[in-house]
């Protein structure tokens, strides 16, 4: 039997370890559940033959980083002396789900009509269980892969991953030559890379006084809305035609500013007082052809500018969050090989694509320096309602793991 044929036939255990897995409701924030999960991960691969670790986060990192709930990191190997190794990541953390869900609710993990349902299940546990399947199916079939295989299973990817990939990589954990993430792209699509990202908040102090004499006091509300106002006349420069990146198929992207996702005023608020304090966010997409530095500089300066004109308020900006935006060439081994394996399995010709999301790729290739490229399953309605994976996708994934692995470079 060769490893498709043993893909095709143990579909059942695949969707059974996907269903195990998204009953553990690995939530985050605040991540919960998490030793329940790498214990699980940590026997399958176990069970594999694989060397298996699992890396604790020191509780000092954890406290400072202000959380406090416990991060693991599951790292698994399958070495293949005298060969290249290649690093297969995946998060295992899930975003919180709310709503009314089918089938029995976001952690009941039923199968309906070829659809696996729950939390998770396409972000990103039925790439876990795909990659999984993959390494069963050469196990089992005798077959020892084209290149050494490490895996690592992931924390906190929802929230930026400071704690999982950016720990292992940190810490010199990934000891491999390239890099697979296992989302970011999915079908006959190879991701080559991702958007970054720019989080700030921006915190306006004026003064309360009573409503019915407002010149005693400075409204925050209203300086939130002047600067608000000012940004919207500056964010037509980010259309500028030098800022436009041309994505790898051939489609033009620019960078994107969302402001006021999250805003908001203070514990004193109330009808007939005015506002001391007002806040607001932005999320600003970071492309592949621009640097965290560069864009946080220019977008703190427009905010100085935009806030300049306002009298009697204190801004003050904080950044919540930077991701590095990265890009691979195509013409990479990496990236080349595994399109190869991608077209065998889906009988399509690949193409290659990057993410206007972010995915942990960056730590592994802007701050490991490997090769990399993102490729998973193709899920429905991740981070929503009734988040769902097909059985046929599921299958078809490990197949191109597992050609992958069979075939190497
Ligand atoms: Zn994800």
């Amino acid at each position: 039997m060769d490893v498709h044929e043993y893909l095709e036939k143990h579909q059942g255990s695949l969707v059974r370890d996907l269903q195990a897995m998204v009953r553990v409701p690995t939530v985050n924030p605040p991540g919960t559940d998490y030793r329940k999960m790498v214990d699980w991960l940590a026997r399958r691969c176990a069970g594999l033959g694989l060397e298996v670790a699992i890396h604790q986060v020191p509780e000092g990192v954890v406290r400072r980083a202000g959380l406090s709930l416990p991060r693991y990191n599951v790292v698994a190997r399958w070495p293949v002396s005298g060969a290249p190794a290649v690093h297969f990541n995946a998060h295992y953390d899930v975003v919180p789900a709310a709503g009314k869900w089918r089938c029995g609710g976001p952690f009941a993990s039923e199968v309906r009509a070829g659809w696996l349902y729950g939390r998770g299940s396409g972000d990103m546990k039925g790439s876990i269980a795909a990659l999984l399947m993959a390494l069963e199916a050469l196990r089992r079939t005798g077959q020892e892969p084209a290149f050494g295989v490490e895996c690592s299973f992931t924390a906190d990817e929802e929230t930026g991953g400071e704690l999982g990939a950016g720990y292992l990589v940190r810490q010199g954990l990934v000891q491999a030559d390239y890099a697979v993430v296992c989302e970011g792209a999915s079908g006959n699509r190879v991701g080559l890379g991702h958007n970054g990202v720019l989080w700030l908040e921006v915190e306006i102090e004026g003064k309360a006084a009573h409503a019915s004499s407002p010149e005693q006091g400075h409204n925050a509300f209203e300086a939130m809305a002047e600067m608000v106002w000012r940004l919207q006349s500056w964010k037509k420069e980010l259309q500028a035609p030098g800022r436009r990146w041309r994505e790898p198929n051939g489609q033009d992207r620019w960078p994107t500013l969302n402001v006021g996702g999250v805003f908001g005023g203070g514990p004193g608020d109330k009808v007939n007082t005015v506002p001391a304090r007002a806040a607001f966010t932005i999320d600003r997409r970071v492309l592949p052809n621009e640097t965290m530095a560069q864009v946080e500089e220019e977008l703190r300066a427009a905010l100085e500018r935009a806030g300049a004109p306002l009298r009697g308020v204190k801004v003050r900006i904080h950044t919540r969050l930077r991701i590095d935006p990265c890009v691979v060439a195509p013409d990479g081994d990496l990236p080349q090989a595994f399109a190869r394996a991608v077209q065998r399995v889906r009988r399509r010709a690949s193409a290659f694509s990057a993410t206007r999301g972010f995915t942990d790729l960056h730590y592994f290739v802007v701050e490991g320096g490997l090769p990399g490229i993102g490729y998973g399953v193709k899920g429905e309605g991740a981070h929503g309602v009734d988040e769902r994976v097909g059985v046929r996708e599921l299958v078809q994934t490990a197949r191109v793991y597992a050609e992958f692995m069979q075939r190497g470079f």
